[in-house]
């Protein structure tokens, strides 16, 4: 059983099929209770490409490039036999081959197209557990992303304009380890620093989902503020209700509908720099998003303006002024525990 799981550096996929292949061990799986891995799937040739990967050498002295299979954190050159580690892209970032050739096949590292704290690729990271969470993707109405992006059906299609969106995304990007200014601009111009943070309760089920970005905490490590946020001194709260299960959770299409929002909303409240979305909350029922904005007025007229603003029920505003950003960082923010 392989136990170390590895993620498409793009796309945010599995490269391998092997995540859930039941074992006898139990499995560590971060902040969730140990288990086994719950569920699993049937994998049909239209997944195979998920097991086809590409790695490019960002460290050691092995080849530039390795096509193969990813196995427990390591890819076999199916040609060459070397083996790479492509655990936390230390010698080798894993791709699917799919996603290289959708970036151009590069050689080398440097010219490929990451998705680290791209928004798109924290939609995924609701999956990202020590295994990728598969049967969750699944159920979610999600499973049309693991079809083979060469494919010729509606839903092949659809995953492969997801990952051709994924590519222009990270080339708008800034290179990763960048080094970005601390300032609301400089973090919107950068186009990555988010991440997702998802809560389970004591009987492993999933209660909520907190996208937020992770760069506009503001401390230095000797606890001075460094971020300069005052211009966006206003939060725009926009809450939406929905029917939850017994965990407070949307069903699929709601939940597809309220993601559908939120990547409307983020896109319209940006243009200009004149707000920036910084979180959002699906949990116990309601669906928030956390916006700060430099023109309130503004930063609400255009959420009003919003095709799905009133799906699956209309929304309301709770504004505030909080030019520290308390509400974000205190109460919002998934790190406050820490
Ligand atoms: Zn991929």
């Amino acid at each position: 059983m392989a136990v170390i799981g590895t993620n498409c550096a793009l796309c945010g996929l599995p490269v391998q099929h092997d995540h859930l292949v039941p074992g006898t061990s139990w499995i560590y799986r971060g902040s969730r209770p140990s288990h086994e891995p719950g569920g699993t799937l049937s994998f049909t040739p239209e997944h195979a490409w998920l097991e086809d990967a590409v790695g490019l050498r960002r460290g050691g002295n092995g080849p530039g490039r390795l096509r193969g299979r990813v196995e427990d954190g390591y890819l076999s050159d199916r040609d060459s036999g070397h083996r790479g580690s492509v655990v936390d892209s230390e010698e080798y970032v894993p791709f699917h081959e799919a996603c290289w050739r959708a970036m151009g096949a590069p050689e080398l590292a440097s010219d490929a197209a990451a998705g680290d704290g791209i928004f798109q690729n924290a939609l995924l990271e609701t999956y990202h557990g020590q295994l990728f969470e598969l049967p969750q993707l699944v159920a979610d109405g999600k499973g049309w992303m693991l079809l083979d992006p060469d494919g010729s059906s509606p839903d092949a299609r659809r995953s492969r304009e997801r990952i051709d969106d994924l590519v222009a995304a990270a080339r708008r990007a800034v290179p990763i380890g960048t080094r970005v200014a601390p300032s609301v601009e400089a973090m919107l111009r950068s186009g990555r620093s988010w991440t997702t943070s998802v809560s389970f309760d004591d009987e492993d089920r999933r209660t909520g989902i907190v996208r937020f970005r992770q760069m506009p905490w503001p401390f230095a490590p000797t606890g001075e503020w460094v971020f300069d946020l005052r211009a966006y001194a206003s939060l725009v709260c926009f809450i939406k209700d929905y029917d939850g299960d017994e965990v407070g959770l949307p069903s699929p299409d709601v939940l597809d509908l309220l993601e559908r929002f939120e990547r409307r909303m983020k896109d319209a409240v940006e243009e200009g720099e004149v707000a920036v979305l910084v979180a959002t909350c699906i949990r116990r029922g309601q669906a928030e998003y956390y916006v700060y904005a430099r023109d309130e007025q503004a930063t609400v007229a255009r959420i009003d303006a919003l095709a799905e603003r009133d799906a699956p029920k209309p929304g309301d505003f709770d504004n505030s002024p909080d030019p520290e950003w308390r509400i974000f960082f205190e109460d919002v923010d998934p790190r406050r525990h820490r």
